[in-house]
């Protein structure tokens, strides 16, 4: 059999070489972060893109077993951010020099919403001197839609498969019309013919997941190759369906490490695409972002909602960060960056350079 560092330099991994891969403890799994890290330096550099998250609303029509904002959740006091609101956040991203902003909500269909964002894209890019790449994560949509959005300015989306194992998928998801395994991967497909940078991604620790699962999950980003990937711990929500099997979880920590793991060996499969840090990943863990920065992330993305509504988008308990004003939350992601040895990437967009290449 061959020995750890052998597996890691290989060129293309098995489904039995990620089991093994993802299993790794204490000096294998630190063997395992330095080489995504090297790959990461060789292949994209240091520096670690900023986006601007703007959680645009808590209204879904969706009820997503695992999720806070779930529609069935009545203990949640819905919002929508006003275009003036979400036009100053992203005024504020121009002028901190982010580069980009990622705009995500719940998952909303209907033409008034479609045109509202169309609009908003619009404003945003004559604001900014079309300076402001603009990420979507705005849930499944027709075709017409994503076209819509793309045209008006958006570039990239986000549109997690949550799971690749379609059991898996449905024991997470309601069996209906609304959450259909097959329209979502539909959905990631499509953004791809409309010319999006496409992003996706799972989350670790799930009830019912295991490591066979999670190594599915990295082949199945292989195979779409995809361009960014944002994926991080389950976290549970005390007022959702998934919470009442919170006792059969692995502990937070290991879903933490299986995290980082997960990015270290997405970053193996696929050198050269953008994966963030999420801020799931800090919820477990204070210094989540650095660490997944070490594993091979290169993206984050400092909260600017406005303050008075961030405790409204609570997809899982304990999210940190919900008392920061915008400037706190730059300023310490600006800060953990340099610290941790990463360059701050502002003022550009910071595509994907996997994207790029694909499209030469
Ligand atoms: N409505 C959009 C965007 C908001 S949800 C969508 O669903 O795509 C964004 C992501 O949050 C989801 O894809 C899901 O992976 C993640 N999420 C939701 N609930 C979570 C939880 N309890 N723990 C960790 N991540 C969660
Ligand atoms: Fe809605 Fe997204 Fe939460 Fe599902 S994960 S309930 S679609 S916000």
């Amino acid at each position: 059999m061959k020995n750890f560092t052998e597996l890691l330099e290989q060129e293309s991994f098995s489904k039995d070489d990620i089991i093994r891969i993802l299993s790794s403890k204490g000096e294998e799994e630190q063997l395992l972060m330095q080489k995504a890290h090297e790959l990461r330096l060789a292949n994209i550099g240091n520096k670690i893109y900023l986006r601007g998250l703007i959680e645009i609303s808590n209204i879904c029509s969706k009820n997503c077993y695992y999720c806070g904002i779930r529609k069935g959740n009545k203990n949640v006091s819905r919002y929508l951010l006003s275009d003036k609101e979400v036009l100053k956040a992203a005024q504020y991203a121009y002028e901190n020099d982010f580069g980009s902003l990622v705009i995500q909500g719940g998952e909303l269909e209907s033409d008034a919403w479609t045109g509202r964002i169309e609009n908003l894209l619009r404003e945003i890019k004559k604001l900014s001197n079309n300076e402001l790449g603009i990420t979507l994560s705005l849930g499944e949509q027709s075709e017409d839609t994503f076209r819509r959005w793309y045209d008006a300015g958006a570039h990239r989306y986000l549109l997690r498969f949550e799971s690749s194992d379609h059991d898996l998928y449905h024991k997470i998801h309601p069996n209906d019309a609304l959450h259909s395994y097959k329209r979502r991967m539909e959905a990631i497909d499509l953004l791809r013919k409309c010319n999006y940078q496409v992003g996706t991604g799972v989350m670790i620790g799930l009830p019912w997941q295991n490591v066979e699962i999670l190594a599915e999950d990295l082949l199945r980003m292989k195979e779409l190759d995809i361009d960014m990937c944002g994926m991080g711990p389950y976290v549970e929500h005390h007022d959702t369906p998934l919470y009442k099997f919170k006792d059969e979880l692995i502990p937070l920590e290991e879903r933490f490490s299986l995290s980082l793991k997960m990015i270290a060996t997405l970053r193996l499969l696929i050198h050269d695409i953008n994966i963030a840090g999420t801020t799931a990943m800090q919820t477990i863990d204070p210094e989540g972002r650095e660490k997944a920065f070490k594993a091979g992330a290169n993206v984050v993305m400092p909260n600017i909602t406005p303050t008075e509504y961030k405790d409204s988008y609570l997809l899982y308990d304990n999210k940190p960060g919900t008392k920061d004003e915008k400037e706190d939350s730059t300023q310490k992601v600006i800060k953990i960056i340099k610290e941790s040895g990463f360059e701050p990437g502002t003022g550009i967009w910071g595509d994907s350079p996997h994207f790029k290449k694909r499209s030469k």
